[in-house]
């Protein structure tokens, strides 16, 4: 997937444009991190936000705006609408998936959970509404070690899925008895331990920031391993000169604007096991652009219905709804130090 390219004009233009029908169809825009630059600066420039999948929601939740709009992958959207069902929720491409969700099916998913009734089910948030509303807990990487330690130390057994990198990783921090989904994050997936040692001993003055989603041999050299919005704070506190990062190269216009004085260097993915998709960048949340966007908000004109809409079945939301609201609620105990949790 070839990511949009604009000239200044067609760029203007298209801003324009779009700012004229969010006003028009009373929307916001919620981008992810990992979209195009230009989307992530009309999501500021127009009142919405840029951020990780959980705020996104939750800024929908408590923006007023009846449309959303979300750039991003499938699975945003739909944990938009789970939220906010009142809402219209829309998105630039309704075909930009994400291969953890594509890789756990809900009836893989459901027979998983029903092989292991001893087990409570933990999913992180990439993964589809069904699966959702099957999941007893949902969790973002941001948390996901928190939760894990708090139920392991309520004496339960868990099941996590779908990405066995950041599962193994919560495991090791936790020490829970976890039994692993087999799925993973193209991109992160790529990044390369050997070729990373190489590059950090040609930067020693860097720090080096890993995504969870990445392989064991990738954590293992990481200064800081945080969610997206974790990895920007580092860029933004840490007094390293230079960060070598392993995240989707999306974020970088955000850590740019974050420390405009530090320079940051992709984590390599070349190497032995590359793949034509091995490049840093996610091809499903470069399906987002601004002529997309553009396109769905005149197609979705007041009245209209439109072919990007998102929806979910009720009883599905309701029930996804339930083991996302018990996230929420942790955060927020633990946040008033209600939840206090041992080491
Ligand atoms: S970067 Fe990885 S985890 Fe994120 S949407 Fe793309 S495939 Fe999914």
């Amino acid at each position: 997937m070839v990511e949009e390219v604009l000239d200044a004009e067609e760029r203007a233009s298209l801003k324009t444009r779009i700012k004229t029908l969010m006003k028009e169809q009373d929307a916001v825009l919620v981008a992810h991190y990992y979209t195009s630059a230009d989307l992530q600066d009309l999501a500021e420039e127009t009142g919405g936000c840029v951020s990780d999948s959980l705020e996104m929601a939750r800024f929908g939740h408590a923006h007023p705006a009846r449309t959303l709009t979300v750039a991003g992958v499938k699975f945003m959207g739909e944990t938009a609408k789970i939220l906010n069902p009142e809402k219209r929720v829309l998105m630039p491409d309704l075909g930009a998936e994400c291969s953890l969700d594509l890789a756990c099916p809900a009836d893989e998913f459901t027979a998983f959970c029903d092989a292991h009734p001893d087990r409570l089910s933990v999913v992180y948030a990439n993964t589809s509404a069904e699966v959702k509303a099957r999941a007893d807990w949902v969790v973002t990487s941001g948390i996901a070690v928190k939760i894990v330690k708090y139920l392991h130390q309520q004496g339960h057994k868990l099941l996590w899925a779908p990405d066995r990198h950041l599962g193994e990783y919560v495991r090791r921090v936790s020490g829970a008895d976890m039994i692993l989904w087999q799925g993973s994050c193209v991109v992160h997936e790529a990044f390369k331990a050997e070729a990373l040692k190489s590059l950090h001993a040609a930067h020693p003055a860097a720090a080096v920031l890993v995504h969870p989603e990445s392989p064991e041999s990738v954590i293992a050299l990481a200064d800081i391993v945080g969610s997206t919005t974790q990895l920007i704070e580092a860029v933004r506190t840490l007094p390293n000169p230079e960060f070598i990062v392993a995240t989707d190269n999306g974020i970088f216009h955000k850590m740019h604007a974050a420390a405009p004085g530090k320079t940051l260097i992709e984590a390599p993915t070349a190497g032995e096991g590359a793949t034509c998709v091995s490049c840093a960048h996610c091809p499903w949340m470069a399906m987002n652009g601004l002529r997309k966007l553009a396109a769905v908000l005149e197609s979705a004109a007041v009245g209209k219905r439109s072919a990007n809409e998102i929806h979910v079945e009720e009883s599905v939301g309701q029930r996804a709804r339930r083991s996302i609201q018990k996230m929420l609620d942790f955060a927020a105990a633990e946040k008033a130090g209600r939840i206090q949790l041992g080491d």
